[in-house]
C-alpha cells in the first residue's frame, strides 16, 4: 500500500533581475513529476547535481509551497493543512540530510540537540536520558557520546547523530538527502547498511535522493531517473540495472564501477553542458547532449511510456 502519493508536482522559483528585482523568468526546478511510495518500501531518486532532485524532497517535507500538483501522505494532501496539522504530520516526515555538521548546532551537546527535538514536537517522556541512550546505541553510538560536542566525532559518527535526531520521532517516512556522500567510502557502506536495519526494525519509508546510482541501486525498490526536473526513467531497481532504456540512464549506468573486470560496460560519455533550468530546451529536454538525438527530439517531448509487458517500469524517450 502506498504511504506516499507525488502527483504532477511542479515547483518553479522566479528569476528577479534589474534595478527593480522585476521577476524575468522562472527556473523550472520540477515539473510535472509524479511517483508512489510503498510502505516500508524506498524510492531512490537520482540524477546529476541541479536535476531537481533536492528540491523535489524538500517539496515533499512541505519546506517550500508547490507551484501545482500535490503531495499526499497518509492519505493527508500536506498543502491543505493548517500549521498545526501540519507541525503533527511532520513527526512522521523526517529529513537525514547530506552535511551533519551543518545541520548539528556546534554549540549544543549531543544530549541537548537530541533533547530539542522533543521538546520541539512536544514529546514528553517520563525517562527521557533513557530513551535518548537506547536511541544512540541503536544508532552505534555509545552513551558517553552524549556530553560531546559535533566537532568531537568523525563524519559518520556526526551522521549517526543526524539519523538518531531523525528516528528519534518515530516517523513513517524519511527523505534521505544525500546521507553518504559527504562521507568516505569505507564509512558508506556502514551507514547504508545502518539505514537499511533501521528500515527493517522500524518499518520506515525512505525517498533516498543520491547522484550516485550504484549508491541508489544499493539501497532503493525502485528508482526514478531525474534530467532537468523531470523524470526520465522510473521502475524497479533491478529492472532499471539491467534493461535501462532511456539513454541517460544507460550513461549514468556506464559510469557504476562493476566488480568484475571481464564484465566492463562501455562508458558513454555526455557532451555539453547541463542545459540551464531556466531556459529548458525544446522537445525532450535531454536532446542536447544525447547521442541518438533526431530531429523529433527537438520538437516533441517524449511522454512516460511503459515498457511492454512491464506496467511499472517507464520512461520518457520517442526510440527506446
Ligand atoms: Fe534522446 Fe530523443 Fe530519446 Fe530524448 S527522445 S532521449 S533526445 S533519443
Amino acid at each position: 500500500m502506498a504511504i506516499l502519493h507525488v502527483r504532477r508536482l511542479k515547483k518553479y522559483f522566479p528569476v528577479l533581475g534589474g534595478v527593480f528585482l522585476r521577476r524575468t523568468g522562472w527556473v523550472h526546478a520540477v515539473d510535472d513529476v509524479s511517483f508512489s511510495v510503498e510502505k516500508g518500501k524506498t524510492f531512490g531518486l537520482v540524477g546529476e547535481s541541479g536535476c531537481g532532485k533536492t528540491t523535489l524532497g524538500r517539496c515533499i517535507m512541505g519546506l517550500y509551497d508547490l507551484t501545482q500538483g500535490s503531495v499526499t501522505v497518509q492519505g493527508q494532501s500536506i498543502s491543505r493543512l493548517t500549521a498545526f496539522q501540519k507541525k503533527k504530520l511532520a513527526t512522521h516526515l523526517q529529513m537525514i540530510f547530506q552535511d551533519p555538521y551543518e545541520s548539528l548546532n556546534p554549540r549544543q551537546t549531543v544530549q541537548q540537540i537530541l533533547e530539542e527535538k522533543y521538546k520541539i514536537h512536544g514529546h514528553h517522556s517520563t525517562d527521557l536520558s533513557r530513551e535518548i541512550r537506547q536511541l544512540l546505541s541503536r544508532v552505534g553510538l555509545s552513551a558517553d557520546s552524549l556530553s560531546r560536542y559535533p566537532h568531537e566525532f568523525s563524519g559518520g559518527q556526526r551522521q549517526r547523530i543526524g539519523i538518531a535526531r531523525a528516528v528519534s520521532m518515530h516517523p513513517e517516512i524519511i527523505i534521505c538527502d544525500e546521507p553518504v556522500s559527504a562521507l568516505d567510502v569505507s564509512v558508506q557502506s556502514k551507514i547504508l547498511n545502518l539505514l537499511l536495519e533501521l528500515q527493517q526494525t522500524l518499518g520506515l519509508t525512505y525517498v533516498f535522493v543520491s547522484h550516485d546510482l550504484s549508491v541508489v541501486r544499493h539501497v532503493s525498490d525502485r528508482i526514478g531517473v531525474m534530467y532537468l526536473g523531470k523524470i526520465v526513467e522510473m521502475g524497479d531497481a533491478q529492472d532499471i540495472y539491467a534493461h535501462a532504456r532511456h539513454p541517460y540512464t544507460r550513461a549514468l549506468l556506464s559510469a557504476v564501477p562493476v566488480p568484475d573486470p571481464d564484465a566492463q560496460r562501455q562508458r558513454v560519455i555526455l557532451t555539453g553542458e547541463v542545459p540551464s533550468v531556466e531556459n529548458p530546451p525544446s522537445g525532450c529536454r535531454f536532446h542536447t547532449r544525447c547521442p541518438h538525438a533526431a530531429p523529433i527530439c527537438r520538437r516533441e517531448p517524449p511522454p512516460l511510456i511503459h515498457r511492454r509487458h512491464d506496467p511499472r517500469h517507464v520512461a520518457a524517450c520517442h526510440f527506446f
